[in-house]
């Protein structure tokens, strides 16, 4: 009865917010400029919430348009970093001021547990532009040793006009990792969040003017991939794209980099990550926790998703069962009661894709062990329960980004193969090694090819350490970390002969 209160309180809460519904160009919210519009849709009931501006190509123009003359007139960029830090802090705190708003508006705008969405993407956003406008005035140029009648510096620039596109899977989070670096270090941005998600992103612009970011420094276009995201792609005045999103998409940006002008491109991408269960193990039960909430966290939908457990033959039987009881026990339901785990897929298209690749499974031979349905369809919401299957290390979907919340279970005999399996992927975002033996666990974390691996655990995180991918999961400095301010800065060096 409390958690059926807290959801109808929520539900009322939603209903009497201000909804965000137009670009934010220039410090200020406005329609596209042919005035189109596009529905919201609720993933949780399949309800439309509201309709959103459209912005197309001549609204990206307008955005670059303004995000450059900001970054020339020198009023953010020229500003001491002391000052950026200022303003950054007190926007961060405003953001803790609308935690819970933010949380409500990512929860009904795309489907996740708005639990998750205030523990996680909304903690992390804080933690991202709190990390970044420390940073930024901590940092001294360099002085290089050259000859003694020369004197040579290294100093780091802004880039200029950044264009950042995001996904819908933690909306605000994502576009945090790379606003908060980027301004800090006084560029101006252009983002374009996913159209399944512009909610957040809108609200946060509106409080970044208030906190006192100057017109023109932070402008978000929401829009479609093929046009909006398209437009700042090949746009000739938009210095460096960072990307995060899928691969064929991630390849497109490069095409549009090249087509245009040769603009840096950064990319983060999908995953496939695998759990490595060695026969010496700690606890089960514990990696049986982990390995349940490494792929059902956020309904599956995250890039480092623990989609592959790789586990050893003679523990097969005993982890699966604990895994199945551990995924029996991971609630489905409506994202905005506080006992959901499993919120709702982000749109009806992509729940179609899910259920496409469980099928497509089941008809390549895999055996299903749990789960494969779709749920709770008289909410008119788009759920899919915790599904499970043995699969083969070719099937597509032990290959494949799925990006819900199904697991392929593989065995393995010994290290070697357990590493040649988890290397046995297109990917290489992230992996965890489980074993109590201290050398086979570092022999393995160097063996695997990922940007991250965890041992003993899974999806530790701090904003302090990089996030990045091997091979097809991405390239460029990564986001997060002191790192991620390569991402927005150009080295420059000057020659004085004294
Ligand atoms: P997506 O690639 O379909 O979309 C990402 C963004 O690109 C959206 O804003 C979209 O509108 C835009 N876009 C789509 N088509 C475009 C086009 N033709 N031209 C220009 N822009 C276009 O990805 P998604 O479905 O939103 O997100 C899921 C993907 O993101 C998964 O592959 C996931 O692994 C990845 N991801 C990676 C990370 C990471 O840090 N490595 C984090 C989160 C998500």
């Amino acid at each position: 009865e409390q958690a059926l209160a807290t959801r109808a309180e929520l539900e009322k809460r939603f209903a009497g917010l201000s909804l965000p519904s137009r670009l934010y160009i220039d410090g200020k919210p406005i329609d596209a400029a042919d005035g189109a519009t596009f529905d919201r849709i609720s993933p949780r009931d399949g309800r439309r919430i509201t309709s959103v501006a459209e912005g197309g190509a001549v609204d990206v123009d307008r955005a670059v348009a303004s995000a450059r003359k900001a970054f020339e007139s020198g009023v953010w960029s020229h500003l001491a970093p002391r000052k950026r830090r200022e303003v950054l802090q007190r926007l961060a705190r405003l953001v803790e001021e609308h935690a819970e708003e933010l949380a409500l508006l990512e929860s009904v705008d795309m489907g996740k547990p708005y639990r998750d969405a205030l523990a996680v993407d909304i903690r992390v956003t804080l933690q991202a532009l709190y990390f970044y406008a420390e940073a930024v005035d901590k940092f001294s140029d360099e002085v290089v040793p050259t000859d003694r009648d020369t004197l040579a510096t290294v100093t780091r620039e802004p880039l200029g006009v950044v264009g950042a596109v995001v996904p819908w899977n933690f909306p605000l989070m994502m576009a945090m990792w790379k606003i908060a670096p980027a301004l800090a270090t006084g560029n101006s941005l252009v983002l374009k969040p996913a159209e399944q998600s512009p909610l957040t992103a809108l609200r946060f612009a509106e409080l970044a003017t208030e906190a006192g970011v100057p017109d023109g420094v932070l402008n978000v276009v929401p829009g479609f991939g093929p046009t909006a995201g398209a437009a700042l792609g090949r746009h000739g005045d938009v210095d460096a794209i960072t990307f995060t999103g899928s691969g064929p998409v991630g390849r497109l940006f490069l095409t549009y980099a090249a087509e245009s002008n040769l603009k840096e491109v950064s990319l983060e991408l999908g995953g496939k990550s695998p759990h490595v269960v060695m026969e010496d193990a700690p606890d089960l039960r514990t990696v049986a926790r982990y390995v349940a909430s490494g792929i059902f966290f956020n309904q599956g939908e995250a890039c480092s998703a623990g989609s592959r457990l790789l586990v050893h033959r003679g523990i097969k039987d005993e982890l699966l069962e604990l895994v199945l009881e551990e995924s029996r026990r991971t609630v489905v339901g409506d994202p905005l009661d506080p006992r959901t785990d499993i919120g709702a897929l982000v749109e009806h298209r992509h729940l179609e894709r899910v259920l496409g690749y469980v099928n497509g499974a089941v008809e390549e031979g895999a055996r299903l062990v749990l789960g494969g349905n779709r749920v709770l369809e008289e909410t008119g919401g788009y759920y899919v329960e915790p599904t499970v299957f043995e699969a083969g290390p070719r099937m597509r979907i032990a290959r494949e980004e799925v990006f819900g919340p199904v697991l392929s279970v593989m065995t393995f005999d010994d290290a070697d193969e357990a590493v040649r399996l988890a290397n046995d992927t297109d990917y290489g975002l992230a992996a965890a090694v489980w074993s109590k033996d201290l050398s086979t666990a570092h022999r393995l974390a160097r063996a695997i090819r990922a940007g991250t691996v965890w041992v003993n655990n899974y999806d530790e995180s701090d904003i302090t350490v990089p996030f990045s991918g091997y091979r097809q999961s991405g390239f460029g400095a990564p986001d997060k970390s002191l790192h991620a301010l390569e991402k927005y800065t150009q080295l420059k060096t000057t020659w004085i002969k004294l």
